[in-house]
C-alpha cells in the first residue's frame, strides 16, 4: 500500500528546567494583557506567588479536581468573564490542562458548556489563546487536541482542534514534587501513549519515531524518577517522554488499553495512568507482531516478552493494581461490554470482542 499521511503539530513548545520563568514574557508575546490561570489546590500557593510577579495574571481558578468535572469548566468560564481576561493558562496535571483547554474554547464567546460537551452545538469559532504548563510527566495534554472532562459519571474524551494549546511550557523542575505513586502512574501513561500510538491502526511514520524514543526514555528513567523524585535528570527525561508520548498518540489515537481504562476508572476508580497500565502488558503480548518486535530491538530489548515483563515489574514496584482481585468485586460482563464498545477499541490492531477481553482479564489472576 502507498505511504500516505497527514501530520500536524501546531503547538509552540518551550522545554527546560526553569522555563516557567518565561511565562510572563510568553503571555506578552501572545498579545494578552489579562489572563486567567487554572490550577488545582496543590499548586494554588505557587500560582498565587507568581501572580505577585506577573502583572498579566488577573485571576486564579484553583478548584480543579482529579477526573475534572464540567462544573469546574463552568466556574472557570464565569471567572474568565467576570475578570475580562484575554488568555487562559493551565498549570498542573492533565486534569488542570484539560479544564483550561475547555475553558479557553468556550469562554471567549460564552458558549454553553453542557451543549458543547453533549455535542448539541459546535464549539465557537474563536477562542482564547491557551498556554499549557504540565506539572506531571504523563498525559502529553500540552500537545494534544483532546480534553477529557466528566459530567456526573460520564467521562468523555473530546477530540477537537479547538483544544490545541497555543503554547506549551514544559518545565521538568515543576515535577520534582510529584509523589512516587503518581510518578509511576503518569510515567506509565506516557508509555501507554507511545505504545498505543505506535500500534494504533492509524499509526504514521513521524509518530512512530516519537513513540520509539518515548518508550526508550520511560524504560531508562521511570524507575529512577520513582525511587528518587529529586533526580532532575530523570525528571527531565520523563517530561520529554511525556511530550513525545503525547505527540505519538495525538494523531493516531490510542487503542485497547485506553479503551479498557474508561470502565476501570469509572467503575473501579483507578487513576488514569494506573487504569491504562492495568492491561498494557497484556496488550503488548496480544498485539505482538514484527513492528512491535522492531520497536523492542530499537530500545535495546530482546523482544515483546521482555517489554511486557518490564511494564509488569514497574507496576509491581509501585504497588499498582495488577490483578482482578485487586479491583474488588468485578462485574466481568459489564467490564468487557464497556471496553469492547469503546470507540478506541476499534483502533486496536488485533480485534478484541467481549470474549477475547474476558480471556485477557481472566488471565490477570
Ligand atoms: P492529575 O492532573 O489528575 O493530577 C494527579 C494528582 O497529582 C493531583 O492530586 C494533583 O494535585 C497532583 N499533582 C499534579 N502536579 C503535581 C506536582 N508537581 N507535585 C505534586 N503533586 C502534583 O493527573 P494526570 O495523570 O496528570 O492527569 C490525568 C487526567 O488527564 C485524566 O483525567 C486523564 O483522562 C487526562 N488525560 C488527558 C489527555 C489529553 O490529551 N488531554 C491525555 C491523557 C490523560
Amino acid at each position: 500500500m502507498a505511504l500516505e499521511f497527514l501530520h500536524r503539530q501546531p503547538v509552540k513548545i518551550r522545554f527546560g528546567s526553569g522555563s516557567i520563568k518565561k511565562l510572563g514574557e510568553e503571555i506578552k508575546t501572545l498579545g494578552a494583557v489579562r489572563c486567567l490561570v487554572v490550577c488545582d489546590r496543590f499548586l494554588k500557593a505557587t500560582v498565587e506567588a507568581m501572580q505577585g510577579e506577573i502583572p498579566e495574571i488577573a485571576a486564579v481558578f484553583s478548584d480543579v479536581e482529579e477526573n475534572p468535572q464540567l462544573s469546574g469548566v463552568i466556574e472557570a468560564t464565569k471567572l474568565a468573564q467576570k475578570t475580562q481576561v484575554d488568555a487562559i493558562v493551565g498549570i498542573g496535571g492533565g486534569s488542570t490542562m484539560d479544564t483550561a483547554k475547555f475553558t479557553a474554547a468556550i469562554a471567549r464567546e460564552n458558549a454553553d458548556a453542557l451543549a458543547c460537551f453533549k455535542g448539541e452545538c459546535p464549539f465557537p469559532k474563536t477562542r482564547f489563546p491557551m498556554i499549557a504548563v504540565p506539572t506531571t510527566a504523563g498525559t502529553g495534554s500540552e500537545v494534544t487536541q483532546v480534553s477529557v472532562i466528566s459530567h456526573g459519571r460520564e467521562k468523555k474524551t473530546i477530540n477537537n482542534p479547538v483544544f490545541m494549546p497555543t503554547l506549551a511550557i514544559i518545565d521538568p523542575a515543576l515535577t520534582l514534587t510529584v509523589p512516587p505513586r503518581t510518578t509511576m502512574n503518569t510515567g506509565l501513561d506516557a508509555m501507554a501513549h507511545a505504545l498505543e500510538g505506535y500500534w494504533s491502526k492509524n499509526h504514521q511514520p513521524i509518530s512512530d519515531l516519537t513513540a520509539i524514543e518515548a518508550v526508550r526514555l520511560v524504560l531508562e528513567n521511570l524507575e529512577t524518577a520513582y525511587r528518587d523524585g529529586s533526580n532532575l535528570k530523570a525528571r527531565e527525561n520523563m517530561s520529554l517522554a511525556a511530550l513525545l508520548g503525547g505527540m505519538s498518540f495525538a494523531l493516531p489515537k490510542t487503542a485497547g488499553s485506553h479503551a479498557c481504562s474508561y470502565p476501570l476508572s469509572e467503575d473501579y476508580h483507578l487513576p488514569h495512568g494506573e487504569a491504562c497500565a492495568f492491561t498494557l502488558d497484556s496488550f503488548v503480548r496480544i498485539n505482538a507482531d514484527e513492528r512491535l518486535e522492531t520497536l523492542c530491538r530499537r530500545v535495546g530489548l530482546s523482544g515483546t516478552d521482555e517489554l511486557a515483563d518490564r511494564i509488569k515489574a514497574l507496576k509491581k514496584l509501585a504497588g499498582l493494581k495488577m490483578t482482578l482481585s485487586d479491583l474488588g468485586e468485578v462485574d466481568m460482563d459489564k467490564l468487557c461490554r464497556d471496553a469492547a464498545k469503546h470507540p478506541l477499541m476499534g483502533n486496536n490492531p488485533v480485534p478484541m470482542d467481549e470474549s477475547a477481553l474476558r480471556r485477557m482479564f481472566e488471565a490477570l489472576q
